[in-house]
């Protein structure tokens, strides 16, 4: 664990024993998860943790947010930042974040852009069930959401695939695609 500022960066097996003192006064119902586009891999050296999440904060910061979007960033290498504390209301998806969890994963996981790293996947798959298991919540496509499945000007869940204003995100590759239907057949059933 080393923090700097609010920055608080953690081994993937430290995040657990970090969770479990945490007290959060607001209703969590769900877990949302993004890629950065930018930072992308390519911009990931190693040790440039904190300054790739101070960079993304000066970014928030000129598109008007009070800080950092997303409570929590993952890396390539499996590390997690503890950015936004989990008590304020996180500015991760227009309609899904007042009981929200927003993850960033540094990364682009469209189709031909970054491979997800072994390490990474293995970070968002077990902080994200640690997460929901933290706040009680069974895993399914309403609990753990992909940005993709809200449109970006009405705030709300999109009825079919492929209609409506969306983003990629977090990525047309992302653990095998970005539509709900990859996420039941691909990613759900390894956060059981
Ligand atoms: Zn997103």
């Amino acid at each position: 664990m080393k923090a700097i500022g609010k920055f608080i960066l953690l081994k993937p097996e430290e995040f657990d024993s970090w969770l479990e003192l945490q007290k959060t006064s607001r209703a969590i119902r769900l877990v949302q998860l993004h890629h950065t586009y930018i930072p992308a891999y390519k911009h990931f050296k190693e040790n440039n943790h904190f300054a790739l999440c101070e960079a993304m904060e000066q970014a928030h910061l000129e598109r008007g947010f009070a800080e950092i979007a997303q409570n929590f960033t993952t890396f390539p290498d499996g590390k997690i930042m503890v950015c936004r504390s989990m008590n304020i209301i996180p500015a991760g998806i227009k309609g899904a974040n007042k009981n929200g969890i927003c993850i960033e994963n540094v990364g682009n996981f469209d189709k031909g852009r970054d491979v997800l790293s072994e390490l990474q996947k293995g970070t968002i798959l077990s902080i994200t069930k640690s997460l929901l298991a933290h706040f009680k919540l069974i895993p399914n496509d309403q609990t753990v959401v992909y940005h993709h499945w809200y449109d970006l000007n009405a705030g709300k869940r999109i009825k079919v695939e492929g209609i409506g204003v969306t983003k990629s995100c977090p990525g047309t590759n992302f653990f095998g695609g970005n539509t709900v239907a990859d996420f039941n057949a691909y990613l759900l059933p390894l956060l059981k």
